[in-house]
Parts: C-alpha cells; sequence; structure tokens
C-alpha cells in the first residue's frame, strides 16, 4: 500500500485523524477553530492549565531562569526550579526520591528500557496506555499482555513464567475507560511472584486520595509496597512532563542508564516553577477535587436516565460507547454542532469495535454545562440506540 493508499483507506473507514486550531487557554470555555465551544475533552481536571498563579509562577520563574534550559539534566541544564520540584514530589507521594521527565510518554520508555532487556518479561494490562507498550517493546523484554482488570489472567501468566526479571505494569486509572486498576491485589500478586510493580498514574495523580495524592493513597497502599510510582504534570497538575517515583537505589540507576533521560535537553526550568505552584494548590484546596466529583455524579446521573450506554467509571473520564468509528465520528460532529467539544476516541486507540465518545470533566465545568452536554446527548440519542 501507497502512503496515499493508506491515508485514503483511513478516511474511508472514518479512521482519519485531523487537529483543531485551539485560541485560547485551556478551559471549558475555549475558542476553537474560530468557533466557541464547550470543551469536554481536556485531561486539565483541576482547572490548573490556566490558573492565575500557576500563570504568575511561570512568568517569574522565566525572569529568573529564561525560557530554555539550555542542556540535559546531566551536563547542566538542572536547574535549582527542577530540583525542586522533584523534592516536592518527592515528600507528596511519599517516596524517597522522585525523577523528572520531560514527558510521561519518555518516562515510560526510559524506566522499561533501563529496568528491562531481551530474557526478561513484562506482563502489562492488554488496556494499558500505548506509552507503557512501547516501552515494553523498546526494552526487548518478553510481553505478556493480560486481560484487562483480570487478576486471574495475570496470575496465568505469572505461574509461567520462567524469567528472573518481570516487571507488572498498569495504568493506575484507564486513560480510555475511567476505570481504576485493582492496585491492591497486583501489589499481593507482586509480591508473591518476585515482582516488580510499576503504575503509571497520569489520571489519578492530583485527583484520586486524600490531597489528590493518587491511586495508591486511593488504595491506603504505602508506598514502600509498590516500588515503581510514575504520574504526569499535563494532566491534573495543569502543567506538563513527569516524573517517577520511587527508591533512592531505583531513582540513581534511572539517571546513570534511561536513555530518555539522558539523551534529552532538560524542560524549561519555569514549567517545573509553574508546576511547584500548582502541586501547591493540589493540597491546599480540596474542594476543586469534591467539585469535580459532585459534576461527576451529576453527569452520570442523567446519563443513566437517559439509557445512555455509559462505561463503568467512578472517575473524570467518561465514556459513551458507540460502536463503529463512522457513528462515533457522526455523534461528535453533532455535538460540535451544539457548541461542544467531545472527541471520538477510535482504534487504534480502543480495541476494533469500541469506538466511543470520550468525555472528560473538570472541576472548572459548571452544572450548566453537563446540563448542556446532556441536552445535546439527549438529542442525538437515536444515533446511539442504533448501536446497542
Ligand atoms: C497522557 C498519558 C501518558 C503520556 O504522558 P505525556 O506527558 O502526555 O507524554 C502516559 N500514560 C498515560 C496513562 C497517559 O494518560
Amino acid at each position: 500500500m501507497t502512503l496515499r493508499q493508506f491515508l485514503e483507506q483511513q478516511q474511508a473507514q472514518g479512521l482519519y485523524r485531523t487537529r483543531r486550531l485551539v485560541q485560547s487557554p485551556q478551559q471549558p470555555e475555549m475558542r476553537v477553530d474560530g468557533q466557541r465551544v464547550i470543551s469536554f475533552c481536556s485531561n486539565d481536571y483541576l482547572g490548573l492549565a490556566n490558573h492565575p498563579e500557576v500563570r504568575r509562577s511561570f512568568q517569574q520563574a522565566s525572569e529568573r531562569y529564561g525560557v530554555g534550559s539550555g542542556a540535559a539534566h546531566l551536563v547542566n541544564g538542572h536547574s535549582l526550579a527542577h530540583h525542586r520540584l522533584e523534592a516536592a514530589l518527592a515528600e507528596f507521594t511519599g517516596y524517597p526520591r522522585a525523577l523528572l521527565f520531560s514527558t510521561g510518554y519518555m518516562a515510560n520508555l526510559g524506566v522499561t528500557q533501563a529496568l528491562l532487556q531481551r530474557g526478561d518479561t513484562v506482563f502489562a494490562d492488554r488496556l494499558n496506555h500505548a506509552s507503557l507498550l512501547d516501552g515494553a517493546r523498546l526494552s526487548g523484554a518478553r510481553l505478556w499482555r493480560y486481560r484487562h482488570n483480570d487478576t486471574e489472567s495475570l496470575a496465568g501468566y505469572l505461574e509461567r513464567s520462567e524469567a528472573t526479571k518481570r516487571l507488572i505494569m498498569t495504568d493506575g486509572v484507564f486513560s480510555m475507560e475511567g476505570d481504576l486498576a485493582l492496585l491492591p491485589e497486583l501489589v499481593a500478586l507482586a509480591k508473591q511472584h518476585d515482582a516488580w510493580l510499576m503504575v503509571d498514574d497520569a489520571h489519578g495523580f492530583g485527583v484520586l486520595g486524600p490531597q489528590g495524592k493518587g491511586s495508591l493513597a486511593h488504595y491506603g497502599i504505602a508506598p514502600a509496597d509498590l516500588p515503581i510510582y510514575m504520574a504526569t504534570l499535563g494532566k491534573a497538575l495543569g502543567t506538563a512532563g513527569a516524573f517517577v517515583a520511587g527508591s533512592e537505589t531505583l531513582i540513581e540507576y534511572l539517571i546513570q542508564t534511561a536513555r530518555s533521560y539522558i539523551y534529552t535537553t532538560a524542560s524549561p526550568p519555569a514549567i517545573a516553577a509553574a508546576t511547584l505552584k500548582s502541586l501547591e494548590i493540589v493540597q491546599a484546596e480540596p474542594e476543586r477535587r469534591a467539585q469535580l466529583q459532585t459534576l461527576i455524579q451529576q453527569f452520570r446521573s442523567n446519563a443513566l436516565d437517559l439509557d445512555l450506554p455509559l462505561l463503568t467509571s467512578s472517575t473524570a473520564i467518561q465514556g459513551i460507547l458507540v460502536g463503529d468509528s463512522p457513528t462515533a465520528v457522526k455523534l461528535s460532529e453533532q455535538l460540535l454542532a451544539a457548541g461542544l467539544l467531545v472527541t471520538a476516541i477510535r482504534p487504534p486507540t480502543v480495541p476494533k469495535g469500541t469506538a466511543r465518545l470520550r468525555i472528560t470533566l473538570s472541576a472548572a465545568h459548571t452544572a450548566q454545562h453537563i446540563d448542556r452536554l446532556i441536552d445535546a446527548l439527549a438529542k442525538n440519542r437515536s444515533l446511539l440506540k442504533k448501536q446497542a
């Protein structure tokens, strides 16, 4: 198939992806492609991406440090701002140390490539984020993908595996479903089978558990029982980047060996300074998480009253299962015509035949925003019914 044929095929199958042009800050009421919309597709769960104090910290830090970090962390790009943020993240998560990466994708590639090689084995939930999958592939380790949230399926693989180094990897909150990993069971299995356990808490950090400490805190799991914790900063924290938290030894090992840490320019120090401010807000303003919970309840109870095919989720990620890709795209277009931005998620991001609308809620939404979404979904219910 030529490149052009591939593109035409994607179009014919409703799989073609296009980019929208954002002309405002990331917030519920946005200007996108010249149109005023209410957005339900940002991961800015706490409304911090355009928070005035976070912006001010960013500006002040750019006065002090300039814009570019100029070099990799191991050359001379590791600024005081980065260092302070790492210390704050370690303290907040309860791990001995934390290490900043420029993106979550790079953090996941870095950890797996550094810890594993040919002859080792990765056990991964089938619905894990693509970056965990890519990391596992990059490492050269054998990859076993267990059924989603199915600890029996995982236990079966663990029992059959003869590898000495084994790593279980899971999303804390699954990014396209919104459900939680069964972490207590995974912790027990990892102990029983002498495997490492790594959680990618991109969608739990800042949102779940007391003070927003994430999925572990939600379940009351002690950091000592879960050796590798990773989370991103571009979602609930509203800035950019990611970190891995773990033991002193793990973090030093990653500094020495994780290629996506070593061979890349450090992210701008002002990003780290802004993130430090948002981490303070995350801790100081639990009302943001309470508001988010209220909106999730409002959305779910109204959607269930309408009999919409909601996925089971108690988090800010709420999926409406559509099935085929063209219908999902059509629904998304109908919602856009009503001024509501909701993305259609299609294969290969989700398994074939499970195209869906992925609605993400934010503490910055209002009850009126949810009402408008519910109204528009009600008007387009016929498209959903046909699928069921
Ligand atoms: C968004 C996301 C990532 C990637 O993080 P970036 O900082 O955007 O590169 C990794 N894992 C999960 C589960 C995510 O949702």
